[in-house]
């Protein structure tokens, strides 16, 4: 079993396998960064998969699939199936925006993959385009569709931003709700390569919304999800991401990995360690060591919401989210 400092299990890995991304959400990636990581450079499925298989070993239960945008890699639904077929029981989902779904759902789903997260933080097509830069809503609607009609469990994503997506915030709960998809409203987190200007609502604000349509009551945390929940009367349960709540880091049980190999033990901060050299040379050990590594250093919190509340250098196109 893999513990942090802090006693937290850590059982959870996203793992990003590409920076690189379709769209150019406003609130992640509004330019393309000035250079993408050279092909080259990206940890194969396989170096990857060695990787993996020492994690599930010492314990990982659940891995995400996240990037930049995950769809954009190549037979992304082999790299499932390895896992799959290393530990079939491993809770397995993707985190994607949706665009390229319609046309790989159903092979996602043959090579093992069990949930997805879309990006749903509109029902306009100019909102959508405003937000990601590209005229995107058919696709990412498509795509909705077409996970639900092969029978993936799909959850939703919206980040609600004022003065441009945050008149939906029922009418995308409407739409998830009546496709029994469990939305979650996630805080814009600022960081430096959001476009300037942007800015979020906090919980409380999304939830006074909520309530002057909907009678609901508070669940609290699911096991070790990040997700505030909240139950309606008629049982659909939605959620709320709130990292700049204290409470957030308290049950972190993740750590992420990125496309070139690093191992980050907290979305927020900066600190990494490689351990592509390591799987490389097919030294499990050593990559097994700095896998002990990173999880001894996680921190105990992230610093949004802390007495120094600060934007975090940290692009979440590279950490996955
Ligand atoms: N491209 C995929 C997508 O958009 O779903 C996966 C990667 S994306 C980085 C993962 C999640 O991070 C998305 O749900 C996105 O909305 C969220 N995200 C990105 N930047 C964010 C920010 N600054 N604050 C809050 N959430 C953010
Ligand atoms: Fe791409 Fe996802 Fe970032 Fe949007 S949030 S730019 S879709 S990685």
């Amino acid at each position: 079993m893999l513990k942090d400092s802090f006693d937290r299990v850590i059982d959870y890995i996203r793992v990003s396998v590409t920076e690189r991304c379709n769209f150019r959400c406003q609130y992640c990636m509004p330019e393309k960064p000035f250079e993408w990581v050279p092909k080259e450079n990206l940890l194969t499925f396989e170096e990857l998969f060695e990787f993996l298989k020492i994690a599930i070993d010492e314990g990982v239960k659940k891995i995400r699939i996240t990037g930049g945008e995950p769809l954009l890699r190549e037979d992304l639904d082999k790299f499932i199936k390895m896992i799959y077929d290393y530990k079939s029981d491993i809770d397995l989902a993707m985190t994607t925006n949706g665009y390229l779904l319609k046309g790989v759902a159903r092979k996602l789903k043959d090579a093992g993959l069990k949930r997805l997260n879309v990006s749903i933080d509109t029902l306009k097509p100019d909102v959508a385009k405003k937000i990601a830069q590209k005229d995107v809503l058919k696709n990412v609607l498509d795509g909705v569709e077409e996970a639900l009609k092969v029978g993936l469990k799909v959850k939703a994503n919206m980040v609600p931003l004022r003065g441009i997506n945050d008149g939906e915030i029922i009418d995308v709960l409407e739409y998830c709700k009546k496709r029994d998809i469990t939305v979650r409203f996630i805080e814009y987190m600022e960081n430096i390569h959001a476009s300037k200007d942007l800015k979020g609502l906090k919980s409380k604000e999304v939830l006074d919304i909520l309530s002057k349509h909907y009678s609901f009551k508070d669940e609290g945390f699911d096991g070790s999800s990040p997700s505030h929940y909240y139950v309606m009367d008629d049982g659909y349960r939605f959620g709320i991401i709130e990292p700049y709540e204290d409470d957030f880091c308290q049950k972190c049980n993740r750590i992420r990995l990125t496309a070139e190999g690093y191992l980050i033990p907290c979305l927020y901060f900066d600190e990494a360690m490689s351990i592509a050299d390591a799987v490389k040379r097919g030294d499990i050990k050593t990559a097994a060591l700095v896998l002990k590594e990173v999880i001894k250093n996680k921190p105990e919190k992230n610093r949004w919401g802390g007495e120094d509340d600060e934007a975090s250098n940290r692009a979440f196109y590279e950490t996955g989210g």
